[in-house]
């Protein structure tokens, strides 16, 4: 649906944890209004419910991703939807009712818990300053076939994580520097570099607000079952360590990450 200017560059100044869903909204409502184009109009009327009844919009999370299944190409395919699952993760626990049982006042948006999904590690969505980040992942191992030494690997790791070790051996990777983004294994020409172990990065923690941090994340690529597990476990553990309606990373500030063990923290 087609927005005017004015329109657009009010929803532009929209807080950017609610501007997708204040977009949507507001579109969803001059459509039902047999509207041809979203104007100010539908922005103000809307703007004036969000001000007024905010805990009316209020769901208890935000669940967010990238751009990456419109066909970014830099998008990894992990194989799986997890935005169906981690939906119905999220929605199992009841986080309205339970940040209500925690917050003095009424709910506003920012009380939501944020889970954030970027589909590789340039993170367009920012997965580091919300509550339960992941990035899609994949790491590269040694493929079947011998290395041309022709150094397209080189070229497209960005991170200095490759070196060649000769066509036999053929490149080795640098753990401590790769991110997993998948560059090395679609650049190779002659499949010396296949796709590993591929899933999510999970970062926790992350925050805005007067005392902001990004997330901390665990060490490893995690399946989509093991991620659902820890993000399960994670809840749990914000619900029962909650005070006053905390943000998650504070949450773990005071408790630390021993809840989740045995998985570990990537050293910073
Ligand atoms: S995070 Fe990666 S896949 Fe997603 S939109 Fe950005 S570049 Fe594309
Ligand atoms: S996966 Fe990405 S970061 Fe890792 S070695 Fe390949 S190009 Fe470099
Ligand atoms: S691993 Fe592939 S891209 Fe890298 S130098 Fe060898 S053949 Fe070229």
């Amino acid at each position: 649906m087609q927005w005017n200017k004015d329109a657009e560059q009010a929803v532009a100044k929209v807080p950017f944890f609610v501007r997708k869903r204040v977009r949507k909204r507001v579109e969803a409502e001059a459509q039902q209004g047999g509207a041809a184009m979203v104007t100010m109009a539908h922005v103000t009327a809307c703007r004036q419910r969000y001000l007024h009844h905010q805990e009316d919009e209020v769901q208890g999370f935000t669940l967010e991703a990238c751009f990456g299944q419109s066909g970014c190409p830099n998008r990894i395919d992990t194989g799986e939807d997890l935005t169906k699952r981690l939906e119905s993760l999220l929605r199992s626990h009841n986080l309205k009712e339970f940040m209500q049982s925690r917050v003095s006042g009424s709910l506003k948006l920012h009380h939501e818990f944020r889970v954030t999904m970027a589909d590789c590690p340039n993170s367009c969505s920012r997965p580091q300053i919300v509550d339960i980040g992941l990035i899609s992942a994949s790491l590269p191992v040694r493929g079947g076939s011998p290395c041309s030494e022709c150094g397209a690997c080189l070229a497209a790791c960005r991170e200095e994580g490759i070196t060649l070790a000769g066509p036999e051996t053929g490149p080795k990777f640098d753990w401590q520097r790769c991110l997993a983004c998948g560059q090395c294994v679609k650049a190779c020409p002659t499949g010396a570099i296949a796709f590993g172990l591929t899933g999510y990065r999970i970062l926790l923690g992350g925050k805005l607000g007067r005392h902001p941090q990004l997330g901390r994340e665990l060490s490893g690529v995690f399946s989509a079952e093991t991620t659902l597990a820890i993000i399960a476990t994670c809840l749990s553990h914000f619900k029962a360590e909650n005070r006053q309606g905390e943000r998650f990373g504070e949450v773990l500030n005071r408790t630390g990450f021993s809840f989740l063990a045995p998985y570990t923290l990537k050293p910073l």
